[in-house]
């Protein structure tokens, strides 16, 4: 039954809603698409997570959730998903580009935040952290803004003057620099961190997946540091018109309008949150 109180929540959404319409909903893991990293895959995981994981001696994210496809090098012009994410993941993101990731996000873990902590048996997290990026910005990343939000959604909304149940952490960038490959040490832990991360669960946050070298790499350095589960949350993966593989299931996705019931756990329809 829908309470009068969902359909205003539901109200809300599609206003947000009409903002970020332009991404694209991500295929449930199943045959046909790589269960990490949700692009087209002939096996269970794909040749490119299975590479990483070998490279990470298996220390890559326990679970991954993707929140939206990026609809990249569209052949008819720079799609809104791609131009989105490439100002939002520039040195001077505009306001428009970070409102509207905020936007998803907050949507998306706010229907969502149940499945993600069901896939995981109802375990909570203890620390939430964020992928650093090696370039210089002026002030804070806004991936740790996401963090921010995605921790204080997924059951962490503290009332006033209590404690938050998840801690935020800032992990840094490691000794190498190699953008690209698959290697712990590109991020590091530091010190002071480090007993929020051993012995602990932690939910790992980025904003975007293109080949998740740069998440599992983080990840493995987190359980190199003691961290008992690694959980990897994603804003977007990219998906890119010039590789044939990822073709069909664009065509695919971008037909759709993107739905955010569309579950990000499971091959369902979820609906708003009750109390
Ligand atoms: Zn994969
Ligand atoms: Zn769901």
């Amino acid at each position: 039954m829908v309470t009068d109180q969902s359909e205003e929540s539901r109200d809300s959404i599609r206003i947000g809603l009409s903002r970020i319409s332009y991404f694209h909903n991500v295929a449930p893991a199943g045959p046909g698409i790589c269960t990490v990293c949700r692009q087209p895959s002939r096996s269970e995981m794909c040749d490119r997570c299975t590479s990483t994981r070998d490279a990470l001696d298996g220390l890559t994210c326990d679970y991954t959730f993707f929140m939206s496809y990026t609809d990249g090098w569209n052949p008819s012009g720079r799609s809104q998903s791609a131009q989105t994410m490439r100002l939002y993941k520039s040195s001077q993101p505009p306001a428009r580009s970070v409102t509207d990731v905020h936007l998803l996000t907050n949507i998306v873990t706010w229907i969502h935040d149940g499945c993600i902590r069901d896939t995981e048996l109802g375990k909570e997290w203890d620390t939430a952290t964020y992928v650093p990026s090696r370039t210089q910005r002026a002030g804070h990343h806004p991936v740790s803004k996401v963090t921010t939000n995605v921790a204080r959604l997924v059951g962490d909304e503290p009332s006033e003057n209590s404690a938050r149940r998840i801690s935020r952490k800032r992990i840094q960038v490691g000794g190498c620099d190699a953008p690209r490959i698959a290697a712990a040490d590109r991020f590091a832990v530091p010190d002071r961190v480090r007993p929020s991360i051993e012995g602990k669960r932690v939910l790992l946050v980025d904003d975007m997946w293109t080949t998740g070298t740069s998440m599992q790499s983080a990840a493995a350095a987190l359980k190199l540091a003691g961290a008992t589960s690694v959980t990897g949350l994603c804003v977007s993966r990219w998906l890119a018109w010039n590789w044939e593989p990822h073709v069909p299931l664009l065509e695919k996705v971008t037909k759709q309008a993107y739905d955010p019931f569309s579950c990000i756990a499971f091959d369902r329809c979820c609906d708003v949150p009750r109390g």
